[in-house]
């Protein structure tokens, strides 16, 4: 798998944190193990190895630099609501290891510049590829946009499904848990927090 990311012109690298593969190999053959498998079985032999990659690009998020995406902007007089709806994303529930996936919808209203709308799907992506919960997710997205756009405000909605809970019947089936965050207009006039809902539905 590669980790370069291309963003316009240039190959962003993600630095800092990488997964030790040799560690989390040695800890996936212990987890079998311990579940009373044996690792040397042939079905068995590569899912180690396999196993440490794949969480390389499951939390390829935490390395990533989510202000860097909204660093460009642009200049605009359009001071109505930008919606973008569906963003679909996979993330991983710390407190299960497992996954939770869904689709984000991010509003802002815009004060005197704008971003490409890819962007804010950047943004969820790096968000939600790492260890998380739904509601910090949710909490991070709307800061990072509100900090680094500074528009007059920012709502944030989340639909999620969690295969912690779905496995574990402690939720029915595919239903799915909604979370929500707002900065600016949209807590403190009704109006616009009633405009977002309406183009929500
Ligand atoms: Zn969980």
């Amino acid at each position: 798998m590669s980790v370069d990311k291309k963003l316009d012109n240039k190959v962003i690298t993600p630095v800092a944190r990488e997964v030790d593969q040799d560690r989390a190999e040695r800890a996936i053959r212990e987890l079998l193990e311990a579940i009373g498998e044996d690792p040397s079985r042939d079905g068995l032999l590569d899912t180690p190895a396999r196993v440490a990659r794949m969480w390389t690009e499951v939390l390829s998020g935490t390395n990533n630099d989510p202000d860097h995406h909204l660093s460009k902007t642009f200049d605009i007089e359009h001071d109505e609501m930008v919606l973008v709806r569906d963003i679909p994303f996979d993330s991983m529930c710390e407190h299960h290891m497992l996954p939770f996936f869904g689709k984000a919808h991010v509003a802002y209203i815009p004060n005197g510049h704008i971003t490409r709308l890819s962007k804010i799907a950047r943004v969820v992506d790096a968000y939600a590829r790492r260890l998380q919960v739904q509601e910090r997710l949710t909490d991070e997205i709307k800061d990072c946009i509100q900090g680094t756009l500074n528009p007059k405000g920012v709502a944030v909605v989340i639909e999620a499904q969690h295969l912690c809970m779905q496995m574990r019947g402690v939720q029915k089936q595919h239903s799915s848990t909604t979370t929500s965050a707002f900065s600016g207009l949209f807590m403190s006039d009704e109006k616009t927090r009633a405009e977002f809902m309406n183009l929500m539905k």
